[in-house]
């Protein structure tokens, strides 16, 4: 008698058990010769898998799908949402599998979830497929936001999954692993609203209070708590993404969590000179999701959550709405509150620095920044280079010198803290020049440059020898950088 062996990962089945009105069994593609691009060994020893067992045959069958350890239910989730303002009442994973749930060393509860495994029954036209740039841009993007301390998803693996995929040209087809405490979204909420069955919408709620925040459930009103802790995550978010010049691009409903992680890397970039008005995707045309409006699009989407909540948030509907509203308003002096804070951090200032100083000094500087379209990045690492006496740096990047030198002192007198500046201002973001040199050599076999890209982003606040290039804002006359979404 042959004993089976023990599975790569033991994975529950708790989305499909307890929400199956919103998830619909299904399995993966054949992928014709999976190979293993990148795996992510930190976060898999987190998770408690074993990396060189994910490495064997039956591990990268497990990272695209094909060997589903024994007990899990692999499910295309269900969700709703608005894409670019319009409604869309059934979206759901077209390409994507929810794995199942894994417990982590330190017990958290996590959904192991693969990207281009092929079309699922809310596909609509689309071919279920994802091409190697897109799925390793994700991955690159996403231990990047990571390491810069900023809530996102998790990038586990890439495999190649030896199959073609049709884009503007054929491309090499990839399935991305990706790991999110949970895969939650707005666009769930839409969904199960839409639905009419208002118990579904409760148990939905209660499946996120207890996944993300679970001291709503001791509230007095524990649905408006809900709400609250997710617009307060969604604050916090979205600051720390203005902070760090992130674009995420398309910011539609169903790509905002409930947890308050950054989910959905497709036409993201980080800006390389500051300029509000930035836009990467080529899809975006009217400028919805450019970086400057970005808590706006936020706070947009929390609106339709909290539509979505209305029959949970009381019985009555005129208090509901008020319940709504009130919430809803906290949206703007929250994210207010974290950026400020934030920026103080990334100047370096003292706790009791006065805000009728800060301010003003905020201010001029970000209109000195767009004016001179400085690099963002750079700028605020070379900072503290000028708090330890050494402006040189600083007042290359920035044309207009007088205003530049004036802006240095008044900053300076304020007594910044060069070294805590250098634990919050990044070297090496994923800058775009640098992903689309990655991205490229990677599609045609090489490795190396992808290798270099993660070691520099993964350690972002460390500058180190060899990664020079990597800490340098993009060649003068690089074209304007477009992202597509075809991904
Ligand atoms: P996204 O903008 O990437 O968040 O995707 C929006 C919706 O389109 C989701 O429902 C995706 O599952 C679906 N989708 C995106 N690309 C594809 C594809 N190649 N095949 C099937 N569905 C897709
Ligand atoms: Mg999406």
């Amino acid at each position: 008698m042959s004993v089976a062996p023990a599975p790569t990962v033991l994975l529950g089945n708790r989305f499909a058990r307890e929400l199956p009105e919103m998830a619909v069994p299904w399995q993966a593609e054949e992928a014709p010769e999976p190979q293993l691009l990148v795996l992510n060994e930190p976060l898999a020893t987190e998770l408690g898998l074993d990396p060189a067992r994910l490495r064997s045959d039956e591990g990268v069958r497990l990272l695209v799908g094909t060997a589903v350890p024994p007990g899990a239910t692999p499910v295309a989730q269900a969700y709703a949402g608005h894409q670019f303002g319009g409604l869309v009442p059934r979206l759901g994973d077209g390409r994507a599998l929810l794995l199942g749930e894994v417990t982590d060393v330190a017990g958290r509860v996590r959904d192991l979830h693969l990207k281009g495994s092929g079309r699922t029954p809310f596909a609509r036209g689309g071919d279920g497929l994802a091409a190697v740039g897109p799925m390793l841009r994700e991955y690159v993007v996403s231990e990047a936001m990571h390491a810069l301390g900023i809530p996102t998803t998790r990038s586990l693996a890439v495999v190649a999954t030896g199959r073609a995929v049709r884009r503007e040209t054929l491309l090499p087809g990839a399935v991305l692993a990706r790991v999110a405490s949970s895969h939650l979204r707005v666009g769930s909420f839409q969904f199960a609203r839409l639905t009419g069955d208002v118990e579904l919408l409760r148990r939905l709620a209660d499946s996120a209070i207890g996944r993300h925040h679970p001291a709503a459930a001791d509230a007095e009103h524990p649905y408006p708590a809900l709400f609250e802790a997710v617009v307060a995550a969604q604050a916090d978010l979205v600051a720390r993404w203005m902070l760090v010049g992130f674009v995420h691009g398309v910011m539609n409903t169903d790509n905002m969590t409930i947890s308050g992680e950054t989910i959905d890397y497709g036409p993201c970039a980080f800006l390389d000179a500051y300029d509000p008005a930035t836009v990467y995707s080529s899809i975006d045309s009217g400028g919805r999701y450019r970086y400057g409006n970005q808590p706006l699009a936020a706070e947009w989407d929390l609106a339709r959550l909290a539509e979505a909540l209305l029959p949970l948030l009381s019985d009555d509907q005129d208090e509901a709405i008020a319940r709504a509203v009130e919430v809803l308003d906290t949206f703007r002096p929250r994210y207010e509150a974290a950026w400020s804070a934030g920026m103080r951090r990334k100047l370096g200032l003292p706790a009791g620095a006065d805000d009728a100083v800060v301010t003003p000094l905020v201010e001029e500087l970000l209109g000195l920044l767009e004016a001179g379209h400085v690099d963002l990045t750079s700028f605020f690492r070379s900072l503290s280079g000028a708090a330890r006496g050494d402006a040189e740096p600083t007042r290359r990047l920035v044309l207009d010198l007088a205003a530049i030198d004036g802006w240095l002192a008044r900053w300076r007198a304020l007594g910044p803290d060069a070294d805590a500046m250098d634990r919050v201002n990044p070297v090496y973001v994923p800058r775009n020049h640098l992903v689309e040199e990655a991205l490229a050599a990677a599609t045609e076999g090489d490795l190396a440059p992808l290798g270099r890209l993660l070691e520099a982003v993964t350690a972002p606040y460390d500058e180190r020898p060899g990664l020079e290039r990597h800490a340098l804002p993009a060649p003068a006359g690089s074209a304007a950088y477009r992202t597509f979404c075809g991904t």
